[in-house]
C-alpha cells in the first residue's frame, strides 16, 4: 500500500493567480487579436477575473490593447494583442568552432541572429565560457539600447546535459562535468535573468515546435544532422529528456555490427553510418569545409553522378533504419531532419521514407512523415529563445518594473 505523510494542501492563491495569468497569456498568443469576452468564453474564467488578469498583463507590458474594436451585439470590444516591445529572450548554440546567438521578442519576432568563431576543442572550458559570455554581453547590451528587459538565456550544447544543467560530456568540444550554467552566470556577474543549459537537439525540437513548418505538432522528433546525430523528442507537446536528461542519443544506436567505427569507440552506430561524415570524403573537417564539400556533393547529385546518387541512397537507407526505430518506439507525427541533412534532403528523403516504412510495424509508418527543417543553421539557438518563451507561457512572468 502506498501511504502519504503529507495531506494535500490547497493551492496557494498566488499560484492560482500565476496559473491563470499564464492561461490568459497563452490564449492571447494563440488567438490575438482577441477580446476580454473571447478569453472568458474560451477559458471558463469569469469576466471580472479576466479583466483583472488582463489589467495585470498590461501592467507587465506583456499584453496591450490595440486601437481596433470589434463590433458585436451591444458594446464594441477592445481587442488585445501580445506586446513584444519591452522584452527579449536569448538563445545561444555552442558548436565545435562557432557560437550562434539569437534574440526574439515576446511574440517570437527575430531581433538579431549572430554567428562568431569559437575556440572549440582546442580551447579550455574557461576560454569557452569567456567566449560565450562575451557574445551574450554584446546581445544584452544591444537589447538594453532597445530598452528591452532580458527574460532569460538558454545555451545549447552538443552533448549529454543533465537535468540540473551540468554538461556531463560533450565529446566534440572536449568537455566533461562542466557546470556551464553556473560558470556562465558567474562570468556574467549575476545578470538578473535565468541562465539555462540544454542539449542542442532538444532546443532544435523546441524551435520546430514553436516556429517551424510543423509548429504546434504535438508529437515531433528532430534529428540533428551534424558530424554527430542526436534526437530532440516532443511527445504530447512536451520535450522528453528521460530520467537524468540523457535521452535522445539515437546517434549511438547500433545499426550495423560490422559497420564503421564510431567516435564513441563502438562500431556501426547510426552517426557512423548515417551521419554527415558518411557522405564526406575527408574527416574531420571544420563546418566551413563541410559546407563546401556538401555543396559539391549536391552539385554532383544534381548532375546525376551515379556514384554520388548511390552513396546518398545508402546513407538515406541507413538513416531510414534509425527513423524506423523512432517510429516503432514513439509513433511521432513527423520526424524533422536538420543541419547538414537539409541541403541533401531531395536525395536522402525518398530512401529514408522507403526504408522507414518497410521497417515500421504500423501501416504507412504509423502516419509518420519525414521532412527537412526550414529553420536553417541557427535552429538550436532559436530553440534556446523558444525555451525562455515556454517558461514565460507556463507562468514564470517577468516582474513589474
Ligand atoms: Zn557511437
Amino acid at each position: 500500500m502506498i501511504t502519504s505523510t503529507t495531506n494535500p494542501q490547497p493551492a496557494d492563491f498566488a499560484d492560482v493567480r500565476a496559473t491563470n495569468l499564464a492561461v490568459v497569456l497563452r490564449f492571447v498568443r494563440e488567438h490575438a487579436p482577441c477580446s476580454r469576452a473571447d478569453i472568458a468564453a474560451s477559458t471558463g474564467l469569469n469576466k471580472a477575473t479576466v479583466s483583472s488578469l488582463v489589467a495585470d498583463l498590461i501592467d507587465r507590458r506583456l499584453v496591450r490593447e490595440t486601437g481596433l474594436t470589434e463590433n458585436r451585439v451591444g458594446r464594441p470590444a477592445t481587442m488585445l494583442v501580445l506586446d513584444g516591445s519591452p522584452y527579449a529572450a536569448i538563445g545561444v548554440e555552442v558548436n565545435v568552432d562557432y557560437v550562434t546567438a539569437v534574440a526574439v521578442d515576446l511574440a517570437g519576432e527575430r531581433l538579431l541572429s549572430w554567428r562568431r568563431s569559437f575556440p572549440g576543442p582546442d580551447g579550455s572550458t574557461g576560454q569557452a565560457v569567456a567566449a560565450v559570455a562575451a557574445i551574450v554581453r554584446r546581445v544584452v547590451s544591444r537589447m538594453a539600447k532597445q530598452e528591452r528587459q532580458v527574460l532569460g538565456l538558454t545555451v545549447g550544447v552538443p552533448g549529454l546535459v543533465g537535468t540540473d544543467g551540468t554538461v556531463l560530456i560533450a565529446p566534440n568540444l572536449g568537455w566533461r562535468d562542466a557546470d556551464l550554467a553556473g560558470d556562465l552566470a558567474k562570468a556574467l556577474r549575476d545578470p538578473g535573468f535565468a541562465v539555462q543549459v540544454e542539449n542542442d537537439a532538444n532546443l532544435a525540437a523546441l524551435a520546430e515546435h514553436r516556429f517551424g513548418s510543423q509548429a504546434g505538432t504535438a508529437n515531433l522528433v528532430y534529428l540533428t544532422g551534424e558530424i554527430g546525430v542526436g534526437a530532440g523528442i516532443i511527445l504530447d507537446g512536451r520535450i522528453r529528456r528521460g530520467g537524468r536528461g540523457y535521452g535522445g542519443e539515437i546517434g549511438h544506436i547500433q545499426l550495423d555490427p560490422l559497420g564503421a567505427e564510431c567516435r564513441c569507440g563502438r562500431t556501426g552506430c547510426l552517426e557512423a553510418v548515417a551521419g554527415i561524415g558518411a557522405v564526406l570524403r575527408h574527416a574531420p573537417l571544420s563546418p566551413a569545409e563541410v559546407e563546401i564539400e556538401l555543396d559539391e556533393v549536391a552539385r554532383l547529385a544534381r548532375a546525376g553522378d551515379a556514384r554520388t546518387l548511390g552513396l546518398l541512397a545508402e546513407v538515406g537507407r541507413q538513416l531510414g533504419k534509425g527513423v524506423a526505430v523512432v517510429a516503432n518506439l514513439l509513433n511521432p507525427e513527423v520526424v524533422i531532419l536538420g543541419g547538414y541533412y537539409v541541403p541533401l534532403a531531395p536525395w536522402l528523403l525518398p530512401a529514408v521514407e522507403d526504408e522507414a516504412r518497410g521497417r515500421t510495424i504500423a501501416p504507412e509508418g504509423g502516419g509518420c512523415r519525414v521532412v527537412a527543417s526550414t529553420l536553417g543553421y541557427d535552429a538550436a539557438a532559436l530553440g534556446g529563445a523558444a525555451r525562455v518563451l515556454d517558461s514565460v507561457d507556463s507562468g514564470r512572468l517577468p516582474r513589474v518594473s
